[in-house]
């Protein structure tokens, strides 16, 4: 997979698009999305958020301490007991 994350219009299907976005946080981003799809002219806003590492950085930012895949997997798995 390459590119952007695509979100698709809850309402008609077609392609959204990202029309604006600020940083809310180091791990968060607020997106504003606009459907492609003329005849529908949906907008919508949503969150981008950073929420575990797969693998640690070799440049650490000493702010940022994350769960690992694992970590946060297995509190899941451990929340249903
Ligand atoms: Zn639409």
């Amino acid at each position: 997979m390459a590119g952007s994350p695509q979100m698709n219009c809850p309402h008609c299907g077609e392609k959204l698009k990202i029309r604006s976005s600020k940083r809310q946080h180091i791990l968060l981003k607020q997106i504003w999305l606009q459907c492609t799809n003329i005849k529908c002219g949906y907008t919508c806003a949503g969150n981008i958020d950073i929420t575990h590492q797969l693998s640690p950085s070799a440049i650490p930012n000493p702010k940022i301490t994350l769960e690992t895949y694992q970590e946060k997997n297995k509190q899941q798995y451990s929340s249903h007991d």
